[in-house]
């Protein structure tokens, strides 16, 4: 498959415009890293995180056979869905205002911030509207980041045992996410992880102990992955390793 890829490559650089010669070269690269990084999720499941990517280079993960795709803005996240093939899996990644549930309630596959009663009671009456059940999870705040957002674990508990959440009926509760901190140092992030592990198995262990859809742990990006995936994250939101560094100069 990749050799095949390689030669279809090559033999398309030769017929192609000076100008235009870098796009296979990069798709052979992508390719490699690509299967390697699979490989090494194991059975995490991959969100390729798109932001300020332009549909080109999604294309070209797409092609790859990734269909999970993650964007962090609801304003980016729309025109994406509606120029990009049906058949992709699209995860809110980011920040949720209520207000802008509206616009991706007809197609968001999984929201990973729900923080908030309110934020779930107005997804799930947006829900409501298109006939879906959208699947949600619990953003804690697992860093020590001032500026992070995120439920602590009473806070989580709150909102499971309030008088409105079982009148909910058209989200899904499926897990959890968190972010640890950007540091350097290791083992502080590993024990951020282990935390989420502990929420996620102590809300489990609560709530919902019949329900096999509750069973995502969202944690890992480019540079803490590993230690996700050995801490049994089960949904890894890569960006940076897959498509190179953010331009944000690229976006309107
Ligand atoms: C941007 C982003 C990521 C991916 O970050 P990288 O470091 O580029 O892999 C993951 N999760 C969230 C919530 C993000 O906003």
């Amino acid at each position: 498959m990749f050799f095949t890829n390689v030669l279809e490559s090559l033999e398309l650089q030769q017929h192609l415009q000076p100008a235009f010669v870098f796009l296979p070269l990069e798709n052979i690269q992508l390719n490699i890293m690509y299967k390697e990084l699979i490989q090494q999720l194991g059975t995490a499941r991959l969100v390729a995180v798109s932001k300020t990517q332009p549909h080109e280079a999604i294309m070209q993960l797409y092609e790859q056979g990734q269909r999970i795709f993650g964007e962090n803005k609801v304003q980016e996240l729309v025109p994406k869905y509606e120029a990009l093939p049906k058949d992709i899996e699209w995860h809110l990644i980011g920040h949720l205002q209520s207000n802008k549930v509206k616009f991706i309630a007809p197609f968001v596959a999984m929201i990973h911030s729900v923080d908030s009663l309110k934020l779930l009671a107005e997804i799930d009456k947006q829900a409501a509207q298109h006939q879906r059940t959208i699947d949600c999870l619990l953003q804690f705040k697992i860093n020590d980041e001032e500026t992070k957002f995120g439920l602590d674990i009473n806070e989580a508990y709150a909102l499971l045992e309030s008088a409105t959440y079982p009148n909910l009926q058209h989200i899904r509760i499926c897990g959890v996410m968190g972010m640890a901190s950007f540091v350097e140092d290791k083992a502080q992030i590993q024990r951020e992880f282990k935390a989420l592990k502990q929420i996620f198995d102590t809300l489990k262990a609560r709530y919902f102990p019949n329900e096999a859809s509750f069973k995502e742990i969202s944690m890992g990006m480019s540079d803490d992955y590993s230690i996700a995936v050995a801490e049994g994250s089960t949904l890894v939101r890569i960006g940076t390793l897959l498509f190179g560094a953010r331009n944000y100069g690229n976006l309107q």
